[in-house]
């Protein structure tokens, strides 16, 4: 991917940041740089010409204000784990990243809210709230390394959206430096606020390219005081994904409910050893949560849906802990099991409404055939979330322009069927030149408004998330 640096930075710029911030956490080696030049996402990269490692907000303020004054661009980064290049540096400039402002401020139990750094890690945040009794849902796949910031940049989802949602409905406010150094406080603790426009909704999902977020309230909820997990195996995928609404219209809201079709689970037994029928088609994971009495309520809903579906071979309740943690284990582990089985991974990440989601495995199977791909699909079949996952090679130039092909007619497929380019990992620049076929040109106007208002230079995160208008 060609860098279309705006222009070198100086000696001079380098000098300032490393006095405005400490010369330790100022980056210019060539190590470094190649470290930040990459994300999740496959086939991109470009490298920064400096990484900073602020500490303190006052420092994120002088880094931008810097980087205002001299027209430098400043690409934000988590822990670089998203999946549509979000943090691929492709102006260059300078790379924020949050690794070293990990402080969990403070959690209040009477509020249920916690006040957070953007670079903790998601898990850790669990581990801590957790401990209190409470609970905040949000759980990427990634949760072991992804950072709160990179989460509320990407409104990220997880397993557990179906009943919980996703990110945005976790975020009552933040602090965050606009890119002329200003440092906004929006939203708040309470959990009622219309006092303005919601700026905190807007800059969740805004993907690095409004503001820098530097403290994040979160509102947490109790933790569920129980579980159940039930495992149900397919002799074929349409049927499983036709569960999907069966269930929930027969009114039962799993707190999570996932597939895997059977490239992904012979993947993960691959990987992970786990006793799989690998000559399924289809496996669903359904998870009930709350209180006991509801647990064992809705827990009996399923199974007497399960009871009745047509297709399956075997389901059971996961027998213990051990094997409820290994299942969900595995369902996490999907993406690196699918990584794999050939040198490139293309995940995407089409969501349809969750009726649709039979002829959804129908247009993924189609695509594979026409373009001779193997795809494996996983996804939180619950939200009609599903990653169809292209295993390629992207030093193959054929398989390039097939997988090219590929990924085009999966989002028209997901489009037609009334569903959306992202449901979860973002537009970032992957997905950049596509935006215009769900918003239309006035959409991607009015979102180019928006970001002038807030980043008037066009500085932060450039070339992400505002779309190609053809
Ligand atoms: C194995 C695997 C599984 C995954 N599973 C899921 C899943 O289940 N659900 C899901 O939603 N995603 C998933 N993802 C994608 C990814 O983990 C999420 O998008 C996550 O939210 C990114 O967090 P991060 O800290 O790595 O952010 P990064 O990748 O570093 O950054 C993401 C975006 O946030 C911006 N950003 C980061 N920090 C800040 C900040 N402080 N201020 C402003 N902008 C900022 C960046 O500029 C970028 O645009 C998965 C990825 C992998 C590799």
């Amino acid at each position: 991917m060609a860098v279309r640096t705006r222009q070198e930075v100086s000696a001079r710029f380098v000098q300032e940041l490393r006095q405005r911030v400490a010369p330790e956490r100022v980056y210019t080696d060539w190590a470094v740089l190649q470290s930040y030049g990459y994300d999740g996402t496959a086939g991109y990269r470009a490298l920064p010409q400096v990484v900073v490692l602020p500490e303190r907000t006052e420092e994120v303020v002088a880094v931008a204000r810097l980087c205002y004054e001299e027209g430098v661009p400043i690409t934000p980064r988590g822990a670089g784990t998203n999946l549509s290049g979000g943090t691929i540096p492709v102006e260059a400039g300078v790379v924020i990243g949050f690794s070293r402002m990990q402080r969990i401020h403070h959690i209040d139990l009477a509020n249920q809210t916690a006040q957070a750094e953007p670079g903790v890690i998601t898990d850790r945040f669990h581990q801590a709230v957790e401990a209190q009794g409470l609970f905040y849902p949000p759980d990427p796949s990634s949760q072991s390394v992804s950072t709160l910031g990179g989460n509320v940049a990407e409104n990220a989802g997880g397993l557990r959206g179906l009943k919980y949602g996703v990110t945005r409905d976790y975020v009552l406010g933040m602090e965050a430096v606009l890119a002329d150094g200003t440092v906004l406080s929006v939203g708040g603790e309470t959990l009622k606020n219309v006092a303005g426009y919601s700026v905190t909704q807007l800059l969740t999902g805004s993907e690095g390219t409004l503001a820098l977020f530097t403290r994040l309230v979160l509102r947490l909820v109790p933790k569920p005081a129980d579980r159940r997990s039930f495992l149900a195996f397919y002799n074929d995928l349409s049927a499983a994904a036709q569960t999907v609404p069966t269930l929930i219209a027969g009114g039962v809201l799993p707190a999570t409910l996932e597939i895997m079709d059977q490239i992904t689970l012979q993947c993960v037994e691959e990987y992970a050893h786990l006793g799989l029928p690998t000559d399924s088609a289809a496996l669903l994971l359904i998870e009930v949560d709350g209180q006991p009495a509801q647990v064992q309520a809705e827990a009996a809903q399923v199974e007497a849906v399960l009871q009745k579906q047509p297709h399956i071979t075997e389901w059971h309740a996961a027998r213990d802990e051990q094997e409820r943690d290994r299942a969900w284990a595995a369902r996490r582990a999907a993406l690196a099991a699918l990584s794999r089985r050939r040198p490139t991974t293309v995940i995407e990440d089409a969501t349809v409404p969750r009726r649709q989601l039979p002829e959804m495995f129908k247009q993924i199977h189609r695509v594979a055939q026409q373009y001779q791909l193997p795809i494996g699909t996983f996804g939180h079949a619950g939200d009609g979330n599903l990653h169809p996952t292209i295993l390629c090679d992207l030093r193959d130039a054929d398989e390039v322009r097939r997988v090219e092909a590929a990924v085009d007619a999966l989002f028209h497929a997901a489009l037609a069927l009334g569903g959306t380019l992202s449901g979860e990992h973002g537009i970032g620049l992957a997905k950049n030149r596509f935006l215009h076929l769900q918003l239309g040109e006035a959409g991607v106007q009015l979102q180019r408004r928006i970001k002038e208002v807030f980043d008037p230079k066009g500085l932060l995160n450039p070339g992400k998330a505002l779309g190609v208008i053809p």
